[in-house]
């Protein structure tokens, strides 16, 4: 049994503490912020408490869903009552095809021929027929589907859809580390289509990929933080903002206010700021730093409106932004209380919870201070409602927020995991190692203890 300082709050961070516990360690951790959950947050709006960041995990793989069950959420789950999103292009409304992170599943459907046009369609098909020769494993995103299926295919549904998910462009992404397994079930099924269908089924309903929590994502939080604060040999500190990490003969110094000695670290912060932390590891430091980390901003407004009663977009539209940009600014708009019924209750007919994110590639374009009026006007122009003003508004910066998985990312992450492992009794789960996504995270901070 050792003592075991887990540096940040956020989903990782009291997963690894979950990890370690369980293992048989005590644990002490350190959030900067005042309360856990990091990217997992929420805030009151017109008198509801709602996701301002994550909202929905992914259900292709099993680790969130798993959590949540063994927490004793299970009967929290929730799928979304809409899962109809729409690709937004220049005005158009186009319905969004069944696909596994814009991949589509499936290539003669009406909503892939409104997107793409016939002559693609017969391109794609002939380009997915031929032999899988295997590809490099930094393959980018839109060399493979550009490769597979066309570029059409890039441009008009990976493109929207990525940039929604990862605020990064698909050509700087390598496929592998955004969707693990996608290659190998490439080889396997010699088609790229067949491959995304087989991933997505994997979530075992037809419906959304994505589900949710009932009263929102922060029960998960909730629930790791009361699970650890019940357990003695767990402490938890807020406010606790770690400024250094130094490496002793047989310890380690965890400095915050005052200085820490234990046994072991676990790292479950970003990546840039973990290498600030490690002031005597250059080598660390050096492949800490390579990992591109982007800001997003996301506008949560509360707008009066009937038009809105008949959901014009559904669950929401990702923004093809090649034929958009110049109308709008935002890369994607959730109609919140469209897709889950618990905000739709909460806040009743004639009142809609909408999302804008923005950010690519880790620029946000606009000043925080102009987003809002922004954010109006774009939800305007994706909705075609007639909005009237917001009842209230919150506009949130996630800074180093999301990984950008540029090709390499993987080499880096076991280049991470083999330096870690050199030194004894240290391990880094945050860090967008596992991925964008709660599911990853979870997976990766699971291993904790393992990777100690
Ligand atoms: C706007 C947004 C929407 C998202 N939506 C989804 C979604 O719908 N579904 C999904 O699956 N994923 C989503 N994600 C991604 C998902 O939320 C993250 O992958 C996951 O929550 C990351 O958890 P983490 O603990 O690794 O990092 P974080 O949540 O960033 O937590 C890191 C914590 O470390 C703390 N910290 C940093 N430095 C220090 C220090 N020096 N000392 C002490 N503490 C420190 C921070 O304050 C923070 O609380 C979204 C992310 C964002 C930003």
């Amino acid at each position: 049994m050792s003592r075991v300082a887990v540096v940040g709050g956020g989903l990782a961070g009291l997963v690894a503490a979950r990890d370690l516990v369980e293992q048989g360690h005590h644990v002490c951790l350190f959030e900067a912020g005042p309360g856990f959950g990091g990217a997992i947050a929420a805030a009151p709006l017109a008198g509801h408490l709602i996701d301002i960041g994550a909202e929905g995990f992914a259900i292709t793989r099993s680790e969130a869903t798993s959590l949540v069950e063994a927490l004793g959420l299970g009967d929290c789950i929730v799928a979304p009552q809409r899962a109809d999103a729409h690709i937004w292009r220049a005005g158009q409304l186009l319905a969004m095809p069944r696909s596994l992170m814009g991949i589509p599943t499936e290539l003669d459907s009406d909503q892939i021929r409104a997107l793409v046009g016939d002559e693609a369609i017969r391109r794609a098909h002939t380009l997915d027929a031929g032999a899988w020769l295997g590809s490099d494993d930094n393959i980018t995103l839109a060399d493979l589907v550009s490769s597979r299926l066309g570029p059409e295919f890039v441009t008009h549904l990976l493109n929207p859809v990525v940039c929604g998910v990862h605020a990064t462009d698909p050509d700087r992404l390598q496929a592998s580390a955004v969707i693990p397994g996608i290659l190998a079930a490439a080889q396997q099924h010699g088609s790229l289509t067949a491959a995304a269908d087989a991933i997505r089924s994997r979530a075992g309903t037809a419906g959304s990929a994505i589900h949710g929590l009932q009263g929102g994502m922060t029960s998960l939080i909730a629930a790791l933080v009361a699970e650890l604060t019940g357990t003695s040999s767990v402490q938890l500190h807020n406010d606790a903002h770690v400024t250094g990490i130094t490496r002793r003969r047989s310890s380690w110094q965890v400095q915050v206010d005052v200085a820490h000695e234990v046994d072991a670290v676990v790292l479950a912060v970003s990546a840039p700021a973990a290498a600030k932390l490690l002031h005597d590891q250059p080598e660390l430091q050096r492949v800490l730093s390579a990992f591109a980390v982007g800001d997003v901003a996301v506008v949560s407004m509360v707008l009066p409106s009937t038009e809105l009663d008949q959901a014009p977009v559904g669950s929401g539209v990702l923004v093809d932004a090649a034929a958009s940009s110049h109308l709008v600014s935002a890369k994607a708009m959730t109609h919140a209380t469209a897709k889950w019924a618990w905000l739709q209750a909460a806040f009743g007919p004639g009142r809609h919870l909408l999302r804008l994110s923005y950010g690519r590639n880790g620029v946000i374009e606009h000043d925080l201070e102009h987003l809002l009026e922004i954010a109006v006007a774009d939800a305007r122009a994706l909705t075609g409602a007639d909005l009237g003003d917001p009842i209230a508004a919150k506009v949130t910066r996630w800074r180093e927020s999301l990984v950008q998985a540029t090709p390499g990312h993987l080499e880096r992450v076991r280049e991470v995991d083999d330096l870690a492992a050199e030194l004894s009794g240290f391990a880094v789960v945050g860090a967008g190692l596992g991925g964008n996504g709660i599911a990853g995270t979870i997976a990766r901070a699971q291993r904790a203890s393992a990777l100690l």
